[in-house]
């Protein structure tokens, strides 16, 4: 059974992390499909490239995939010394830039700009392939825009991509390692596109669900998933284990480690997903699967840039139907809600994507009094049954220090989400760690 092993951006940044994982690869056993995203920055460098071609900035675009050629031959120089092989891999990664150089010449579209946005993961593959052959390491290159095809962002339609990547699984290796690239789909357009930043996860879990594989293991720079995060709090610690619905609110609610989509494509399939660390490989890391370990608190995460709407009418009092009809709006407008409280009078719910507000906002005035506050978190707090445990009152002791714009409770058993002014953001995650997990840890010292 197939192994999917994604590695991110920084494990494929240098020649040196390349090796290392190569490493890795030559560790597991089995059959592998390697996805690989970019090398750390260069999508960025991209993103540069396409906004310098839209400002119709030749310049500044050719000084740019100038040096994006020069950082990839000194990669390959790195992983392949002078040599014949060396002389061949450098012809073609100058036509692929030949190639590039055409695509940033003409004129820019958005359908040209995700063409540019993938390119990083083409020239590493192909390096990276070579690279492996070079070490002896037999391997076969896929070209994911011959199999990638994601119609529906949300909801992938994995068979068809089993269907269109079977013919080219055809090695005569007992264990074949495939290589192919991350973050590119084919939309329903089939154009050339992406699954948005940080996609590369989310093509690991689209493949591992796709071939039915045994596990998916996301190789990143972190030791796994932390019980809060890691940039604002201090001694937060990474879990050995979580279960797919956890990671899946941890990653949606803002936690970094994972693209927001990644734990969907296969809890249905019950593949478990293990992070690891490139640079500490010894490391457990952790494990996201259907079992529970136990039950209680065990993570936090936040998701910034949400507003909040609320809609005051007393119209609501006592009448059916007028939910369904604020729905409506956003659902006509294509934009997801993530909160929702209410009141006999009110409701109030958070988005994330405003790029319609006008519009709603145009129709929701139809319906009462709308008040909108920007620049707000949503805090995501999560654990297996964590509301009946009997200490989970103690999130509520944050109220004395922070104001709470609205509380979820309830809607599901595993979850308590808040929402906060992004400016009290760390302060409450720090808050909330030392009352759930410092003084938890006290308590259990002292029970022993
Ligand atoms: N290279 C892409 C990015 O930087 C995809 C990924 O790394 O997951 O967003
Ligand atoms: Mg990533």
């Amino acid at each position: 059974m197939m192994r999917v092993l994604k590695f991110g951006g920084t494990s494929v940044g240098t020649a040196e992390s390349i090796k290392n994982v190569r490493s890795i690869i030559e560790s597991i056993e089995g059959p592998k499909m390697v996805v690989l995203s970019a090398m750390s920055g260069v999508t960025n460098y991209l993103v540069d490239i396409s906004e310098e071609l839209k400002n119709d900035n030749q310049r500044e675009v050719q000084l740019l995939v100038k040096s994006l050629k020069a950082k990839h031959l000194d990669l390959l120089d790195k992983l392949i010394p002078s040599s014949e092989r060396n002389i061949t891999v450098r012809l073609v990664i100058e036509n692929l830039f030949q190639e590039f150089n055409e695509l940033v010449s003409g004129e820019y579209s958005e359908n040209i700009s995700n063409q540019i946005l993938t390119f990083g993961e083409t020239v590493l593959t192909f390096i990276f392939s070579e690279y492996l052959s070079s070490r002896e390491s037999p391997n076969t290159l896929l070209n994911a825009k011959r199999f990638m095809y994601v119609g529906n962002l949300e909801n992938p339609d994995t068979n068809k991509i089993a269907n269109k990547i079977e013919p080219y699984l055809i090695s005569e290796d007992r264990d074949p390692i495939y290589i192919t690239q991350g973050f590119v789909r084919i939309d329903k357009f089939n154009r050339v596109s992406t699954l948005k930043r940080g996609g590369s996860d989310y093509t690991a879990t689209i493949l591992g669900a796709a071939l039915n594989a045994e596990e998916v293991q996301i190789w990143t720079d972190i030791d796994g998933f932390h019980n809060n995060d890691p940039r604002y709090v201090k001694d937060t610690h990474p879990l050995s284990s979580l279960t797919f619905e956890e990671a899946a609110e941890l990653a949606y609610f803002g936690a970094k480690i994972l693209h927001p989509q990644t734990i969907s494509p296969v809890i249905s399939k019950n593949i478990p997903i293990y992070l690891k660390n490139t640079f500490t490989p010894e490391l457990p890391g952790t494990k996201i699967s259907s079992e529970i370990t136990e039950n209680g608190l065990k993570a936090i995460s936040a998701k910034d840039g949400i507003t909040a709407i609320k809609i005051k009418s007393n119209r609501m009092l006592m009448a059916h139907g007028f939910l369904k009809k604020i729905f409506e709006i956003f659902d006509n407008l294509e934009t997801a809600i993530d909160m929702i409280t209410t009141s006999e009078i009110a409701i109030s719910l958070t988005i994330d994507d405003t790029r319609n507000l006008d519009q709603i906002l145009d129709q929701l005035k139809n319906y009462g009094d709308i008040t909108v506050d920007t620049d707000h978190s949503i805090i995501c707090i999560v654990g297996e049954r964590l509301i009946e445990d009997p200490s989970t009152f103690k999130l509520f002791e944050i109220l004395n220090e922070i104001p709470l714009r609205m509380i979820s409770y309830g809607g599901s058993i595993n979850n308590v989400s808040l929402l906060v002014a992004t400016e009290n953001k760390v302060k409450a995650l720090k808050a909330l760690h030392k009352t759930l997990f410092v003084q938890k840890g006290k308590e259990l010292c002292a029970s022993h």
